[in-house]
């Protein structure tokens, strides 16, 4: 059986499942070909905090893209302190990064999406991939609340760009008052900036607070329209997409 439909025959079971029975799922079965892709977030702290609980060895990598802030980093660092995990980071391509600082400057992001979309894959997109080859499976902290582009996401299903990987989206069902709940009811270590309005937080240039009643997203690339706010990270499972919500499959998802 391929292993794309194991994640079509999972689905409807799992989809009932709380988070913990998902990621205990995930570990007999895929660990340790299976890594969580973390931002450290709120809502990466949490699965963080529920994979350390049924195995310290759970594979944590992130995206290290050289912009990040400097609340990121500290929080990697107490979640490795405190939980006694690796976390295995992933640098951009050096040269891709030379050219393109060396050609176009340090803030070309801000002149068009498809300069915005060129750096999101040398930073981000690329070594995702990188990070992805060898893996049978991924985990992401995604909620389907957090962006118009998330709506339909599974708990799990075939990552549809990358043809044999499974992704596991335990938290989807989630909304971001559990999240803050498990958050202060296991005193799980956060990023500070999310107390000074950053709901959704990536690199430190593309990344504001947000005012009172804006969307959560609404900080994140804040000079594009909500739908282009897309990195390539994450790309909702096309068939799934495309039932609820026409020009779906126009989506290039979402970023972390
Ligand atoms: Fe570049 Fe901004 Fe994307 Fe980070 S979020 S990779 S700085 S465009």
């Amino acid at each position: 059986m391929e292993r794309n439909e194991v994640a079509e025959d999972a689905f409807k079971d799992l989809e009932a499942k709380s988070a913990q029975e998902v990621l205990a799922w995930a570990l007999e079965r895929y660990h340790p070909r299976l890594a969580f892709a973390s931002s450290f977030g709120a809502e990466d702290v949490v699965v963080i905090d529920m994979l350390a609980r049924i195995r310290t060895d759970a594979r944590i990598f992130t995206l290290d893209t050289g912009r990040l802030h400097e609340e990121t980093y500290e929080v990697m660092e107490a979640i490795r302190k405190r939980y006694g995990v690796t976390i295995e980071s992933y640098f951009p391509e050096r040269a891709a990064v030379e050219t393109l600082e060396r050609e176009k400057g340090l803030y070309s992001f801000r002149e068009s999406i498809a300069n915005r979309k060129e750096c999101c894959t040398i930073r981000k997109v690329e070594p995702l991939n990188r990070a992805l080859s060898g893996l049978d499976a991924w985990v992401s902290g995604l909620r389907r609340d957090q962006a118009v582009t998330r709506g339909t996401l599974a708990k799990i299903e075939p990552d549809a760009p990358r043809p044999g990987l499974t992704k596991i989206n335990p938290i989807a069902d989630w909304s971001v008052d559990q999240v803050w709940a498990y958050i202060k009811e296991n005193d799980v270590p956060y990023n500070k900036l999310h107390d000074r309005n950053f709901p959704s937080i990536g690199c430190s240039p593309c990344t504001r607070p947000v005012a009172a009643g804006e969307d959560i997203r609404a900080g994140r690339w804040w000079w594009e329209l909500p739908e282009q706010k897309e990195c390539g990270l994450h790309v909702n499972h096309p068939a799934r997409a495309a039932e609820s919500r026409p020009g779906a499959n126009d989506d290039k998802a979402a970023a972390s």
